[in-house]
C-alpha cells in the first residue's frame, strides 16, 4: 500500500549545531549514527524507503532548529537557507520527497513572509514548528498573522516536540522523564491546548494543526476535557464551539510517528476518526521497519489503512 510519511527529519552541516541540546540525550555513538542518517538522502534513506515501501517522505529540519537561535536576524537567514536546501533536495527527487518549511518565529512578520515564500515559490507543503520559541507559544497574538496565512495558503502547521522552556520541578532527579519518553509529549499537548483554548480555530476555522506521536496523548483525553470544561464553567474563557473536542476533531490531525502499538491507534480511530490520522515514522530517530510493520498489520479496515497510509496526507498536502 502506498505510504506517505510526514515526520521525517534531516539536517545540514550548517544547521546541525542547533540540534546539540537534543543530541546531549543520546549516547555519542547513537548520535553519530543518527547524524549520518540526518545528513543523508540517497545512500541509506532512499534505499530504506524502497525496502520498506515508503513512497514519499515529507522532510523537516530536525528539532529544535532555528527557533533556538538567539540572534533573530541569523534565525531568519538560516530558515531561508534551510528551506532553499530542502527545496533543492525535493527538486532532485520530486516523487519521493516533499517538505515542511522551517520558520524563524523570533520574527513573526518574517515567519509569515517565509511561509508564503516556502509554499508559493519553493513548493513546500506547510511548516513544522518545534515547540515554543524562547518561551513563546503559537497562541500568542503576535502569531495570529501566521495562522491567518497558513489558513489562506491551505497548508498545515506541524507542531513538533522540543524541550520545555524550563525544567519542571516534578522532573527533578528524573532525567529519564525529560525528552521523548515523557516530557516532550506533555509539553506539546499543552502547547496544542493553549492554541485550542485561545480561540485560534474560531478565528481561523480552516487552519490545521498536526501533532505527531499519536496526538501526544490528547485523543484519550477528549471526554474529560469536555466534561471539566463544562463543569468549571470555562474559567471565564469563551470559545465559539461548545466542546473543546470539537476543535481537536476538526482542526487537529495526528500522525503515528514514534508510536507503534494497536491500542493507541484504535483509541485514536474511535476518538478522531480515520480521516484525521496519518502514517509517519520519525526517521531516523525511529526505525522504518517497525513503523511499516505496525501499520501494515494493525487490526483496522483496508479503507482506514489507506486513509492513514496515504489518502489523508494526499488531501491535506495536495500531493
Ligand atoms: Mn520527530
Amino acid at each position: 500500500m502506498r505510504k506517505i510519511a510526514l515526520e521525517e527529519h534531516f539536517t545540514t552541516d550548517a544547521m546541525k549545531y542547533y540540534s546539540l541540546p537534543g543530541a546531549a540525550m543520546f549516547d555519542p555513538a547513537q548520535w553519530e549514527t543518527s547524524l549520518k542518517r540526518l545528513l543523508d538522502f540517497t545512500d541509506v534513506r532512499l534505499p530504506q524507503m524502497d525496502e520498506y515501501g515508503i513512497d514519499v517522505e515529507v522532510l523537516s529540519l530536525l528539532s529544535p532548529g532555528v527557533q533556538v537561535e538567539k540572534d533573530t536576524a541569523t534565525a531568519v537567514r538560516n530558515a531561508a537557507v534551510s528551506n532553499d536546501f530542502l527545496a533543492e533536495v525535493v527538486a532532485k527527487h520530486p516523487t519521493r520527497f516533499s517538505g515542511f518549511a522551517s520558520l524563524a518565529l523570533q520574527d513573526p512578520d518574517a515567519a509569515v513572509a517565509e511561509l508564503d515564500r516556502a509554499v508559493t515559490q519553493l513548493g513546500l507543503r506547510g511548516a513544522l514548528i518545534n515547540g515554543h520559541t524562547h518561551g513563546e507559544y503559537l497562541d500568542a497574538d503576535k502569531y495570529l498573522p501566521l495562522w491567518e496565512r497558513a489558513e489562506a495558503l491551505g497548508v498545515p502547521l506541524y507542531l513538533h516536540p522540543a524541550n520545555s522552556y524550563d525544567t519542571w520541578h516534578n522532573l527533578g532527579g528524573h532525567e529519564e522523564l525529560i525528552g521523548p519518553m515523557w516530557s516532550w509529549g506533555v509539553e506539546t499537548a499543552t502547547h496544542a491546548l493553549r492554541i485550542v483554548f485561545s480561540g485560534v480555530f474560531d478565528r481561523f476555522p480552516g487552519a490545521t494543526l498536526v501533532l505527531g506521536h499519536m496526538g501526544e496523548g490528547l485523543p484519550s483525553m477528549l471526554w474529560r476535557l469536555d466534561s471539566r470544561w463544562a463543569f468549571l464553567d470555562h474559567r471565564g474563557r469563551k470559545l465559539g464551539k461548545e466542546r473543546p473536542s470539537d476543535y481537536i476533531r476538526e482542526n487537529i490531525m495526528i500522525t503515528t510517528s514514534g508510536v507503534c502499538a494497536p491500542a493507541p491507534l484504535l483509541g485514536s480511530l474511535l476518538a478522531l476518526g480515520a480521516d484525521r490520522i496519518m502514517f509517519s515514522t520519525d526517521y531516523p530517530m525511529e526505525g522504518n521497519a517497525e513503523a511499516v510493520h505496525f501499520i501494515d498489520n494493525a487490526p483496522i479496515s483496508e479503507l482506514d489503512r489507506a486513509k492513514i497510509c496515504h489518502l489523508n496526507a494526499e488531501r491535506l498536502l495536495g500531493l
